[in-house]
């Protein structure tokens, strides 16, 4: 029989490419058809529900349950125009994924009468069964039940799976007792408390700003490999990664992908699901290759925080799904492949105002240039005091694979702001201070939003190796991983901005009630944090060794596995910190430290299984095979009486095998006896950092010898597809 890869192979280059693309429609003519915005809402809500709707967004407020019947009911008319016959509140609980259960409008009154009904309580609240999700403890000391609650800032949706339609409440889900169980609840509440303490600053330059909201736009990167041979590799189906595989001869060394024409089949799939993913209100603005073969990305226009996440997260189910259509797979890991480039997910993040300024782009007079100088210079502030906590928002097993392998940000926290505002940064600092008074009318004249747009424009003054980078009117934090929720690090931005925001205040206040005058208190307070913050400041090769040593000097935390970055959640300071803004609870935080720890350590233990499965059903058979095909070659050239020179090679290569073989079967065992000894410890932490320190390791010593062998053992006989056929066959 031949192998599965065999067969993928064969029926890779038999089968049709589904290449067909709809004729080019116009996007307007079907964008967010499928969302219940505020357009459907006032034509199918009452005016007095209606403007219920529209406060309750705007004001983050409840809405009552005679209004939520109406809302409900307008829903269901609308969904009933589009065929459906679920709904489902949507939500993202801790496990990274989303969450839904479906039920029927179809419901079956007391004197058996059939009707479909959907009314305002289950609009608002559903108890869904939640013991089965991740609550850190939460829910074993406490309640067993958790509730789903509509969040009417995000719109209702509809998803539609071949010919099912499924009307989807976007929700946060907390335990009965009030903890978050989710990463929207947190997210919501940062935002909030971030609006609060941006307001308060605006209003030193504009008493009409009275409404701040953070923005975020993602670019997600994602490989596309075929269906087919991607099922003939257990450890991708299983872990999203391979754990074995040697580089192929052609890697991304040419660079020759990175912007490409964008293959047939693949741009097909991308034309489906950017379809699908308008239809539901994702603004999809650019797509193109990326740097490793097979390896795309696509970006959307920035939205509010909140709906941002929502839609990239939406983005992720659809590509997933929309690609089994194309019988393609997406893998949104953050290194399914070795010695190629890994994904990330970069994360623009800024503010906007109710009066339409973005608060991170320069201003248009010397006033506002000196609003956005704030802000700026706060947000450096808040990484520079809190790196830990960013740098733990982004850890995960598959982001470990990336931070610090020389083709992504390193896992040390540092902003690269380019030289124009680096001069700006020093010039405040030169001359403000005891002589300001004489020096502010120069200070405020300081031309920064004539120079800073075009100079951003020019992509010699951009950084690639930078975790977190200005790029001319938003910081773009580049250290997410591709898989991850992106509401994890964007609650961390927006708390220890807050944080920034309130200190800044507090002591701009505190001059001005000393008699200062206004602009010299703000230019001091600002003088006084870039002094502060200086050190976090980087503007050379963030993949250097040099910067990992001067890094050191400076006294920048480079914390490098998932366990140790993860303790910054739990130190006294994030504890004070996010309580304080009401973000996280003590125990909440807590909890979500025991849901990242063990996430983490089923994730290595998953691919510990794999690895070691593979190792003896997929990798030993075939090369045990063909080292017997040697044998019987060498035992046959020595019966013809042929001399030890005809079969020299074949001796050397069964013996390499042997070796081979016998230190994969030996690091195995060895691999297992670590994860026996790693699985009695109870603590989850010291767990995870054995798993970490002690099994982790056997990965590469086990895939060194793996490798190896498939340099040795004939291409026949190789049951896993190869890298080339991965990443190169469509
Ligand atoms: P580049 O990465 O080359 O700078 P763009 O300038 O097009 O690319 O921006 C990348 C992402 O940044 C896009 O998703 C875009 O919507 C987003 N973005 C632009 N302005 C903002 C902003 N003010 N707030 C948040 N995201 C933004
Ligand atoms: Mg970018």
């Amino acid at each position: 029989m031949q192998s599965l890869r065999l067969n993928a192979l064969h029926d890779l280059l038999a089968s049709p490419r589904s290449t067909e693309v709809d004729p080019s429609r116009k996007i307007t003519g079907f964008f967010a058809e499928n969302v219940f915005d505020l357009k459907k809402a006032r034509e199918f809500l009452s005016d007095e529900a209606y403007k219920s709707l529209v406060s309750s967004i705007k004001n983050q407020t409840k809405i009552d349950r005679k209004m939520g019947d109406q809302i409900a009911s307008a829903l269901k008319s609308w969904a009933e125009t589009k065929n459906v016959t679920h709904y489902t509140h949507w939500f993202q609980p801790l496990t990274g994924a989303t969450a839904e259960k479906h039920d029927s409008f179809f419901t079956l009154k007391g004197d058996g009468t059939a009707l479909e009904e959907f009314d305002g309580a289950a609009l608002i609240q559903q108890e869904p069964d939640a013991s089965s999700f991740p609550s850190g403890g939460i829910r074993a000391t406490f309640e067993a039940r958790g509730y789903t609650a509509w969040d009417p800032s995000s719109p209702p949706f509809i998803v539609e799976i071949g010919n099912g339609r499924t009307l989807c409440i976007p929700t946060i889900f907390v335990s009965y007792t009030g903890e978050s169980l989710d990463a929207k609840t947190p997210l919501l509440k940062s935002a909030v408390a971030l609006e609060k303490a941006a307001v308060d600053v605006c209003q030193y330059f504009d008493k009409n700003i009275t409404s701040v909201k953070p923005t975020l736009g993602w670019e997600q990167e994602y490989f596309v490999v075929d269906a087919t041979l991607a099922s003939a590799r257990p450890d991708l189906i299983m872990t999203g990664r391979t754990v074995f595989g040697h580089a192929p001869a052609k890697g991304q060394q040419l660079e020759d992908h990175y912007f490409g024409a964008i293959p047939e089949r693949v741009y097909a799939f991308m034309r489906d699901f950017e379809d699908e993913s308008y239809k539901l209100g994702v603004p999809l603005k650019t797509r193109h290759n990326e740097v490793a073969p097979s390896q795309f990305e696509c970006a959307p226009i920035f939205e509010e925080v909140n709906l941002a996440v929502d839609h990239n997260i939406l983005l992720m189910d659809v590509m997933t799904r929309v690609a089994k259509r194309h019988n393609l797979i997406v893998l949104l890991h953050e290194k399914p492949f070795a010695q190629i480039n890994g994904s990330g997910k970069h994360n623009n993040w800024s503010m906007a105002t109710n009066t339409g300024v973005n608060l991170l782009g320069p201003g248009k007079t010397p006033k506002t240039n000196l609003m956005f100088l704030a802000f700026f210079v706060n947000t450096i502030k808040a990484v520079h005091d809190h790196a830990d906590l960013l740098r733990a928002s982004i850890a995960s097993a598959g982001n470990d694979h990336r931070l610090g392998a020389n083709e992504a940000p390193p896992a040390i926290i540092s902003i690269f702001i380019g030289k124009y505002l680096t001069d700006v940064l020093n010039e405040v600092e030169k001359r403000v201070g005891d002589n300001f008074d004489e020096q502010d009318e120069a200070m405020l004249k300081l031309d920064i939003h004539k120079s800073i747009p075009e100079l951003m424009l020019d992509n010699t003054d951009r950084n690639r190796t930078s975790p977190f980078a200005f790029t001319g009117n938003k910081f773009e934090f580049r250290a997410v991983g591709s898989s991850a929720n992106c509401a994890a690090p964007m609650t961390v931005l927006n708390t220890i901005m807050c944080d920034a925001l309130t200190q800044f205040k507090t002591d701009v206040d505190a001059l001005i009630d000393k008699g200062e005058k206004k602009e010299i208190a703000l230019m001091q307070v600002i003088q006084k944090y870039i002094v502060e913050s200086k050190k976090i400041l980087f503007e050379g090769d963030g993949y250097s060794e040099a910067w990992a040593k001067e890094a050191e000097k400076r006294g920048l935390p480079n914390v490098k596995t998932t366990p140790l970055a993860l303790d910054a959640f739990v130190t006294d300071g994030a504890k004070k910190l996010f309580e304080n803004f009401n973000i996280y609870t003590k125990k909440e935080l807590e909890a979500r430290h025991e849901i990242q720890l063990e996430n983490y350590i089923k994730k290595l233990q998953i691919e510990a299984r794999i690895i070691g499965d593979l190792a003896s059903t997929y990798i030993l058979p075939p090369a045990i095979k063909y080292q017997n095909v040697l044998i019987e070659n060498i035992k046959g050239l020595k019966d013809l009486g042929f001399d030890g020179s005809a079969y020299a090679s074949q001796m050397q290569i069964a013996q390499k095998i042997s070796e081979h073989i016998g230190v994969i079967g030996a690091k195995v065992k060895e691999m297992i006896e670590a994860r026996k000894e790693a699985n009695k410890e109870s603590d989850s932490r010291e767990k995870a950092i054995k798993y970490c320190d002690d099994v982790k390791k056997y990965f590469d010593e086990i895939r060194y010898h793996v490798d190896k062998l498939e340099l040795l053992v004939d291409d026949e006989y190789w049951e896993l597809p190869k890298y080339r056929e991965l990443l190169f066959l469509r």
